[in-house]
C-alpha cells in the first residue's frame, strides 16, 4: 500500500483535513540547531501514516532551529530584516521536510508566502485547495509573509483559508501546562481550554494573534508530543495525551 492510498483503519479519524504546524525546535533533534534528518524522516513517517487514512493534510513548519528574529543572534539587526531571515529558515525546514515524505512515496507541494519561483510554488489558495482534493501535502512555507508576526499565526491562518477541521500543533511536551513542566514539578496539564482562558492566564503555547485567529474563526486547536512514535495517528483518533482549545460550548 502506498502512503495516499486510503485504508480501513480499526477506528476512523474524526477529521477531514486538517493542518499540522511542526515548530522549527522539534527538527532539530538532539543537535540543539539546523536540522537533524534523521529526526525530519521521523516526522515524515508520522504525516505518512496519516495520509494513508484518507486526511487531507497541510503543514506549516517554523524556522526556530535556524534563526529567529528576535534571537539573541539577531541582536543589532533591523527587526523586520531579522523576521525575513527566520522566514527564509522555515523555506529550508520545508524542502526539507518535502524530501522526507517524498522518499516515502507522499505527494507534495511547498508553497511559499515569500514567492520564490525556483524553489517552490508562490502560495495560492484556490491552487493549494486543489492539491489537497488531489490528496497532496502541502507545505506552507515563509510564514504570513510578513514581519512581526510567527509561523503560529502563519499556521491558524492557513488552515482557516483551507477549510480545516483542526490545526494540530506538534511540539515536544504533550499539551499545554500550567507552568514549564520541565523547570516546575507541580505543573498540571489541561485537558481542555477555552481560547480566552489561554489569552488570559497568558499561557506560552501559541503567541495571541495565533490564538485570536483561532477564535474568530471558531477553528479548535489540539496541542501534543509529536515526539512520541505514533503521537499523530493516536491523537487523530482522540487517543493518548494532548491539550484541546476551544470555544467554552463548542
Ligand atoms: N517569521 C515572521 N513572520 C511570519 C512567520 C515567521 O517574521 O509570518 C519569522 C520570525 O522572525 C520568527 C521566525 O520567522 O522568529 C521563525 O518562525 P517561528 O519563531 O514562528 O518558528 P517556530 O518557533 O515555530 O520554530
Amino acid at each position: 500500500m502506498t502512503p495516499n492510498e486510503p485504508s480501513t483503519p480499526a477506528r476512523a479519524p474524526r477529521f477531514r483535513r486538517v493542518l499540522l504546524k511542526v515548530s522549527g525546535e522539534v527538527l532539530m533533534g538532539d543537535a540543539g540547531f539546523g536540522i537533524d534528518m534523521a529526526t525530519v524522516d521521523e516526522v515524515a513517517e508520522q504525516v505518512g501514516e496519516i495520509v494513508a487514512l484518507g486526511v487531507e493534510l497541510c503543514l506549516v513548519i517554523g524556522g526556530g532551529n535556524i534563526f529567529r528574529g528576535l534571537s539573541t543572534a539577531a541582536r543589532g539587526m533591523e527587526r523586520a530584516s531579522a523576521d525575513y531571515m527566520g522566514m527564509l529558515g522555515t523555506v529550508m525546514n520545508a524542502l526539507a521536510m518535502q524530501n522526507s515524505l517524498e522518499k516515502i512515496g507522499v505527494n507534495t507541494r511547498v508553497q511559499s508566502a515569500i514567492p520564490m519561483d525556483s524553489v517552490c510554488e508562490p502560495y495560492i489558495r484556490r491552487r493549494a485547495l486543489r492539491h489537497l482534493e488531489k490528496g497532496r501535502v502541502v507545505i506552507f512555507a515563509a510564514g504570513t509573509g510578513n514581519p512581526f508576526f510567527t509561523t503560529d499565526t502563519a499556521a491558524a491562518l492557513r488552515a482557516t483559508e483551507m477549510g480545516c477541521d483542526v490545526l494540530l500543533k506538534g511540539t515536544q511536551v504533550d499539551g499545554v501546562y500550567s507552568a514549564d513542566p520541565r523547570r516546575d514539578p507541580n505543573a498540571t496539564r489541561y485537558e481542555r481550554l477555552t481560547y480566552l482562558e489561554v489569552l488570559s492566564r497568558d499561557l506560552a503555547v501559541m503567541d495571541a494573534a495565533a490564538i485570536s485567529v483561532a477564535r474568530e474563526n471558531g477553528l479548535p486547536i489540539i496541542v501534543f508530543n509529536i515526539h512520541a512514535p505514533g503521537a499523530f495517528a493516536q491523537v487523530m483518533r482522540g487517543e493518548g495525551l494532548f491539550t484541546t482549545i476551544i470555544e467554552a460550548d463548542g
